[in-house]
């Protein structure tokens, strides 16, 4: 008999340094110190990306443990921490009845962890620590990665729960990735959602803080290498994807669509040695922040995928952001591109007044009244609420035709060139008086690079946690989150 308990985690690092997912790890060493096994693979979870709480990515952390006997269930090498291997078993389906004394003692373990390693003390660290048997529904995932979830919510919701132990420092907002992370990782798989994984491995303490190492030659060849690994490096800007620049634990992270591939990564880099390393399930890469919304009904902090009619060429502002304005009817918003990301920003420019386009992307819109672009500022509306997608992809629904006269048509009769009547109302010859209309005049046809029905995105230096790369499209481990029948589930 298997009994099975879930540990959450968010909001423990800053943005000085620390690391949820280093913490995740020094709690799977207090399991293994306690007589719990490890079931499949912790979760790394990313949640709404427009959040103002956020320091970096909005991440949040999620495993499975259980005690008794697990000596009938299959066991994989899902990490390691220093010489020990981290065993995981593949099952892990449900929880157990109810929360027991060895649990109440795991908690406090847990919480004594969280009080002396996390960052908090930090501005905007607010730790939360949940352990619980309870199954978190997965509306409460699909609320923290597309929405606000309040935290008064969040503290109901665990308050009404019977098997759930919690625990939290200062606002202790950390609770609401906690439950969003629960509402996922309980539940992806028997739902059959899209996921992929990521091997993140961690430097020993004395590096911590000290440049990495990096070899972007080695890194390039993860992609040929490891065909269902992404996001490795980005070849356009030529900078390898796998280090952090912050100064936190974590050494590298590579990220793919089959954990069993993700184990060859770490004999392939040639890197310092690594203090541990842990493979973790994740719904980075699926776009499931992604909803698809009429341009009227955008709101602040959403993350939408949208259709409109491009309505003026771009802009570009101070610092090298571009702007282009977007209707469709009377509603319209900016669709930004902003300087991170790089060379995406010329498919923005490449567009014309009348051009269809569908816009992917989160909306972190100015509640107050900003300069009005002239003034080579963010954009402003009325009402002051600029509603501005910032871009993760970009498709061209349907291209217009950009002409510009070469001259007027000439006249059959006379062979002399027609003169104007008028602004669209065509041409006629002076002396002949034979009339042409605007299609009779002479144009140059700009040919531009961008092809219809083609999805374009951001340079891989800028693209989002949640972002699903164009070279996943095809690869998914599941449905969309979009495409799943909640009802049935
Ligand atoms: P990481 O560095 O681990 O990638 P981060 O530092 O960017 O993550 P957190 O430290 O997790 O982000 O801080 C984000 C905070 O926002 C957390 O307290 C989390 O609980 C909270 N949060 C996450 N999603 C939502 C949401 N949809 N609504 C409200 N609060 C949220």
């Amino acid at each position: 008999m298997v009994f099975y308990t879930y540990v959450a985690m968010d909001d423990t690092d800053s943005r000085e340094g620390g690391c949820t997912t280093y913490l995740l790890t020094r709690a799977l060493e207090i399991c293994r110190d306690s007589g719990y096994s490890i079931h499949f693979i912790p979760g790394l979870v990313r949640l709404n990306p427009n959040i103002p709480y956020k320091t970096r990515g909005n991440g949040a952390v999620v495993f499975c443990v259980s005690r008794g006997n697990t000596g009938g269930l299959d066991t994989f090498t899902s990490g390691a921490i220093g010489e020990d291997l981290v065993v995981s078993t593949y099952s892990y389906e449900k929880c157990e009845e109810f929360l027991d004394d060895n649990d109440r003692s795991l908690f406090q373990k847990f919480k004594r962890l969280v009080d002396m390693e996390s960052s908090y003390g930090h501005d905007g660290t607010n730790p939360g620590l949940v352990v619980t048997c309870d199954n978190f529904g997965i509306s409460h995932y699909i609320r923290a990665v597309r929405e606000v979830y309040p935290l008064e919510m969040a503290f109901s919701t665990l308050d009404e729960k019977r098997n759930t132990l919690y625990h939290g420092l200062g606002s202790m907002r950390g609770l609401v990735g906690c439950i969003g992370a629960l509402g996922w990782c309980q539940n992806y798989r028997s739902m059959g959602m899209d996921h992929t994984y990521e091997i993140i491995s961690y430097r020993k303490p004395e590096f911590w803080g000290k440049k990495r190492d990096v070899e972007p030659d080695i890194v390039r060849s993860l992609d040929p290498e490891l065909p269902g690994t992404f996001n490795n490096y980005d070849f356009v800007n030529d900078k390898p994807l796998i280090y952090p620049n912050t100064p936190c634990p974590v050494l590298f992270g590579v990220r793919g669509n089959d954990y069993r591939e993700l184990s060859r990564v770490r004999g392939m880099l040639d890197t310092e040695e690594m203090e541990r390393w842990q493979i973790f399930v994740s719904n980075q890469g699926t776009d499931d922040h992604l909803v698809p919304t009429p341009l009227e009904e955008i709101n602040n902090y959403g993350s939408v995928i949208t259709e409109g009619t491009v309505q003026e060429s771009s802009f570009t502002i101070k610092g090298g952001h571009v702007f282009l304005k977007v209707a469709d009817g009377a509603n319209s918003v900016y669709a930004a591109a902003f300087e991170p990301t790089k060379n995406f920003r010329n498919i923005v420019r490449a567009l014309y007044p009348g051009d269809r386009v569908r816009l992917y992307g989160g909306v972190k819109g100015d509640e107050k009244e900003a300069d009005a672009p002239s003034k080579g500022m963010r954009p402003a509306l009325a009402d002051g609420f600029v509603k501005v997608i910032n871009l993760e992809k970009l498709e061209i629904l349907q291209k217009t035709t950009k002409l510009t006269k070469i001259s007027n048509p000439i006249c059959p009769g006379c062979k002399t060139m027609m003169k104007s009547i008028g602004k669209g109302v065509g041409y006629r010859c002076r002396k002949c008086h034979i009339r042409s209309d605007e299609e009779g005049a002479s144009y140059h046809v700009f040919h531009r690079v961008l092809v219809e029905g083609k999805t374009y995105e951001v340079d891989g230096v800028a693209m989002r946690h949640l972002s699903k790369p164009l070279v996943r499209i095809g690869k998914e481990n599941g449905k969309k989150l979009s495409e799943i029948d909640f009802f049935n589930n």
